[in-house]
């Protein structure tokens, strides 16, 4: 290993954040070529440099991290020249990832677009962390924690915090729906097809479960992501729980967001769900009360999602 057998992809990300701050670089949107360029002076690097991203060309992956099979120290990241820009640098995070968690283990890595950037949840543990490192580098936790504090979370509020770190709205509403103390799911549909759900901490908690119409799951009769007549709702429409989720109680409502990707067939929902008590299964450990903010169980948790 070249680097602490504890490393893991929080902590990397945190310490080159650290090094940023030192040098007075901790800006938005994060600087990939100078952390890229800096690495080999780095413990995470010491030894090794990474050349310019280039395009990746000869293969239909959207990045790739490969070593120079002439000379073991000098790597190189290619990456998808047909991706968007906030797409590119996602995945050249992500295999900066690579470079600094996995190197030691293989000489190339190629990365396809389910495992660069994506709430599916079954990737590969490399494919994981290495989305986490990007994840965690690309949006800084408490540059985001002093962003989103007090303010209504919808597509408008993650559309600009999209633009201000330089993602893609998706990348974005994972981390903070990841983040957020509130009940929220973010579900992505394909082709009208669910593609994947992803619950945050509280409701997971409390159960929160989509209304199921069978398998593969299609949007659900009453709701935006069901309504072709309308591409984008970034505000939200109030509505009961249960039209999205059989279990909530009467009285419970959400609001749900719609953003509708350029072509019309993929969909991004948003589900903000009021609150409600954890169910009995989680109590015990609710009660506990959360001595913690979101922050701290990330960094307690060394940030591998609770998935
Ligand atoms: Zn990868």
């Amino acid at each position: 290993m070249t680097v602490a057998d504890d490393l893991n992809a929080f902590k990397a990300a945190a310490r080159i954040l650290t090094w940023l701050g030192a040098i007075g670089r901790l800006t938005l949107p994060i600087d990939l070529d100078l952390v890229r360029q800096m690495l080999s002076d780095t413990p995470f690097g010491r030894g090794s440099a990474i050349k310019e991203p280039a395009d990746l060309t000869w293969n239909a992956s959207e990045g790739a991290l490969v070593r120079n099979p002439d000379d073991e120290r000098e790597w190189g990241i290619f990456v998808n020249p047909k991706a968007r820009p906030e797409r590119r640098r996602f995945t050249i995070a992500h295999e900066l990832g690579h470079f600094i968690l996995h190197r030691t283990s293989q000489p190339s890595f190629l990365c396809d677009k389910e495992s660069v950037y994506s709430g599916i949840d079954n990737l590969k543990q490399i494919e994981r962390e290495a989305d986490d490192f990007a994840s965690n580098l690309l949006m800084p936790g408490d540059m985001l924690r002093d962003r989103i504090a007090g303010k209504c979370i919808d597509f408008n509020l993650i559309g600009t915090l999209a633009k201000e770190f330089g993602v893609s709205l998706e990348s974005m509403s994972i981390r903070i729906v990841k983040y957020t103390e509130q009940r929220a799911m973010l579900v992505y549909w394909d082709h009208g097809f669910l593609k994947y759900q992803w619950p945050s901490g509280n409701a997971r908690k409390t159960r929160v479960r989509l209304r199921q119409t069978g398998d593969p799951q299609e949007p659900l009769a009453g709701t935006l992501a069901a309504d072709d007549s309308i591409d984008q709702e970034w505000d939200g429409v109030d509505m009961p729980a249960k039209v999205w989720c059989t279990s909530e109680a009467d009285e419970i409502k959400l609001r749900e967001l719609k953003h509708t990707y350029t072509g019309g067939n993929r969909v991004l929902s948003l589900l903000m769900l009021e609150s409600a008590p954890p169910r009995t299964y989680f109590r015990s450990g609710w009660e506990d009360g959360p001595t913690h903010d979101t922050f701290d169980r990330f960094v307690d948790s060394g940030q591998l999602p609770v998935r």
